[in-house]
């Protein structure tokens, strides 16, 4: 595909000036090109960026920096300083490769200077560069001054080989530091992303120009080239708030033809409330409601009765109960002789609900478990029981969506940690009302609450109810940080919540990149800790890889208390419900983000014993310290939620797959929550004027609309 190849010119950091703004007309096909068909960037290189998510031009482009590095100061040799970082600029005059006395440590050494001076500047563990550097080179060099030993020596943190016509992308100006991988280093993006952003100068902004003017935006084009290579700060915020601007933007647009779509459609079965059942139900309880519960009940059960269908949120930290409000509102269908249904996002999950469901509900309904796990004649035996409504509450994965599962009368929906599933697929479930052709009520869950305000609008249509604190009586989950030298007082510690009589998570180190690797890290400390720590007791694992009715085992066998340590990969993560467990302990904790290690906490303190959560790290850093600080400091999702941004200064809670399906790259909900109010306001001020986004001037936006919600909405502007 030769003549397929982009006018970009990749050579190590090197390109050409900042293009001037072309007249080229915008071309799809160019941003979905794919990267390794740009001339320069080799096979390999483009796998490895693949493995980032990066595989088209428009990924690229869209790969923002995280942060900045200010390089601005660059130094003549004689104004370094003493242990301060800076930039300088010199010719080399030798080099030489050797390995330190002591520790055997490779160490590259470099005579440069410049008209006032010369160091040694030096590098460890880059061995190649005593090849590459060759005398009479002309370097920048970002690094510190620290004399060794009598010598002036620059250790480098970063290094750019200069010639005439070369931008600086790497030690001068603002550097760009991009979210890297192992495979991808920053120095690597920096690179390629110098090469490719030339051809942002073509891309089409989806904002209409009377919006760009009123709200003093850059174009997209600027925006995005300054995002990339700001010339400073100043430009870079600019860049960065509209950028931020427009995700909200086409999120909150999105929404609001979600909204107006729904509204359109058929109404409900008003459900009358069934006093003697709901009364069964609940006096069949082993508990109390708490008066959190009764109240979210309460709203579910107000919408229940109306011919409007219910579109409501019941948000609520894990272990706060949401699932007993859930079955309670599920009943009011089976009353009226029509049938309630609950989507989980995982099989583990959904049947635990069944499980659930069983002890709860008992008698009162039949309940229906629909997997992709069973056989075929299983599966057509309960699609019979589904269509005749003989199954009044069916409880299912991604398999309730299927084309071939029809329903007899579908009156109320609850789909489970909501956040897992995208938008068309939890609406689907909706079209599937059957006979009564009216729509059912539905309630989404979410273990991730956030404040009332911003979760009307980022739910854009829904109604939100709040489940705040978990049932009284329980003591928050004590958490510990256990260092690596007092390993041993963790398992005696964890033997003796066993001799109680109590059960044990051990979950093993999130490896992203395999899950098989995982799986096998699982079952090696399984084996270890069968035949070590926990030899008096019953061990097993539960991994992925295994065979579903293995998994389905195990999990029955850890829920009665036969097998007591259950080692783990993060297949425990969500809605697993064992209270006779108190200990949770994570292996290579710094290696999970905030989110996740709160949602495995939630798997103890279920019960009415205090519970624990023992981390385990090695991971000296300062950011790994401080956040799992975070979790030590508070139990409450929220807080950790804001934290986690802090920290981190994005946010896996509010990240993407909160908002539904709409990705957003930079802007976080709760950092940018003024943006996200006044998108809000943009966005129903276009839809007023134009509810279907069909002017000519607003087609750019529908068009970017459809491609944030990656097609889910493209009926939308069509229905
Ligand atoms: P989540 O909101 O995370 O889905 P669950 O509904 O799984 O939480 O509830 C967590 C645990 O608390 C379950 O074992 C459940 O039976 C129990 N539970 C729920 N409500 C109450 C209550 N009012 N009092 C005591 N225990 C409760
Ligand atoms: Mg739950």
């Amino acid at each position: 595909m030769s003549e397929a190849r982009l006018p970009v010119a990749f050579a190590g950091g090197r390109s050409q000036k900042r293009p001037q703004p072309t007249r080229l007309s915008f071309d799809p096909a160019l941003f979905a090109r794919p990267v390794a068909e740009i001339s320069g960037v080799a096979r390999q290189t483009a796998r490895r960026l693949a493995s980032l998510g990066l595989v088209t031009v428009a990924d690229l482009i869209a790969h923002y920096p995280r942060r900045y590095e200010d390089y601005r100061d660059r130094k003549r040799i004689t104004e370094l300083k003493v242990g301060e970082e800076a930039t300088v600029r010199g010719t080399v005059r030798s080099v030489v490769s050797e390995r330190t006395m002591r520790k055997r440590v490779a160490v590259v050494r470099a005579a440069v200077s410049d008209d006032t001076g010369t160091i040694e500047a030096c590098w460890y563990n880059q061995l190649y560069l005593g090849k590459l550097l060759v005398e009479g080179m002309i370097l920048s060099l970002r690094g510190s001054y620290r004399p060794q030993r009598g010598r002036a020596t620059f250790v480098v943190k970063s290094h750019e080989i200069l010639d005439e016509e070369s931008d600086l992308v790497h030690t001068e100006g603002f550097v760009p530091v991009y979210p890297a991988s192992e495979q991808v280093s920053a120095r690597l993006l920096r690179t390629v992303l110098h090469g490719v952003l030339p051809l942002s100068r073509r891309l089409p902004d989806p904002l209409p120009a009377r919006l760009r003017v009123s709200e003093r935006l850059p174009s997209k084009a600027d925006a995005v080239t300054a995002v990339h290579q700001p010339r400073s700060p100043d430009e870079a915020r600019e860049a960065r708030a509209r950028l931020v601007l427009e995700e909200l933007l086409l999120m909150q647009v999105g929404l609001l033809l979600h909204r107006a779509r729904e509204r359109r459609r058929a109404k409900a079965p008003a459900l009358a409330q069934q006093a003697a059942l709901r009364e069964r139900f609940v006096s069949g309880l082993p508990f109390a409601l708490t008066q959190e519960q009764l109240e979210a009940l309460a709203e579910i059960d107000a919408d229940l009765g109306h011919s409007d269908p219910m579109r409501r949120l019941l948000q609520g930290d894990v272990g706060s109960g949401k699932t007993v409000v859930a079955f309670a509102a599920l009943l009011r269908a089976v009353g009226e002789g029509r049938q309630g249904a609950i989507m989980a996002p995982t099989e583990t999950l959904a049947e635990q609900h069944a499980q659930t469901a069983a002890e709860r509900i008992g008698t009162l309904a039949t309940a229906e478990l629909l997997t992709a796990r069973l056989s075929t004649s299983q599966r057509r035996a309960a699609l019979q029981r589904i269509a005749t409504g003989e199954a009044q509450i069916v409880i299912g994965t991604h398999a309730l969506l299927q084309g071939d599962v029809a329903f007899h009368d579908l009156a109320v929906v609850v789909v489970d940690e909501q956040h897992r599933f995208g938008v068309s697929a939890r609406d689907r479930l909706a079209r599937k009302a059957g006979a009564s052709r009216k729509a059912p009520h539905m309630l989404y869950m979410t273990a991730t609450p956030i404040p009332r305000t911003l979760a009307l609008t980022v739910y854009g249509d829904l109604d939100v109810s709040t489940i705040a604190a978990g049932p009284q009586g329980r003591s928050p989950v004590v958490t510990r940080l256990v260092d690596e030298s007092r390993r041993a007082d963790g398992y005696e510690f964890v033997r003796k919540q066993l001799d109680r009589g109590r059960q044990v998570y051990v979950v093993c180190p999130a490896i992203e990149e395999s899950e098989s690797i995982q799986a096998a890290t699982a079952v090696a400390e399984a084996e270890r800790l069968a035949g070590g720590e926990f030899r008096d007791y019953r061990v097993a694992v539960l991994h992925g890889q295994l065979k579903p009715a293995r998994r389905e085992q195990t999990m029955a066998a850890f829920k009665a208390g036969d097998v007591r340590v259950l080692v783990a990969t993060t297949l425990v993560e969500v809605g697993i419900d064992v209270p006779n467990a108190t200990v949770m302990m994570v292996e290579g904790a710094d290696r999970f983000g905030l989110a996740q290690l709160h949602q495995l906490r939630g798997r103890v303190g279920r019960g009415e014993a205090r519970s624990y959560c023992l981390l385990f790290s090695q991971a000296e850093g300062p950011s790994a310290q401080a956040r799992l600080a975070a979790l030590l400091e508070t139990t409450d999702g929220f807080a950790l939620a804001d934290r986690d941004l802090e920290l981190r200064g994005e946010g896996q809670l509010f990240g993407s797959r909160q908002a539904g399906a709409v990705d957003l790259k930079l802007a976080r909900l709760a950092r940018d929550r003024e943006a996200l109010l006044r998108a809000r306001t943009l966005a129903a001020a276009l839809l007023q004027d134009d509810p279907r986004l069909a002017k000519p001037v607003n087609r750019p936006l529908a068009g970017a609309v459809e491609a944030a919600f990656g097609g889910e909405l493209a009926w939308l502007l069509k229905a």
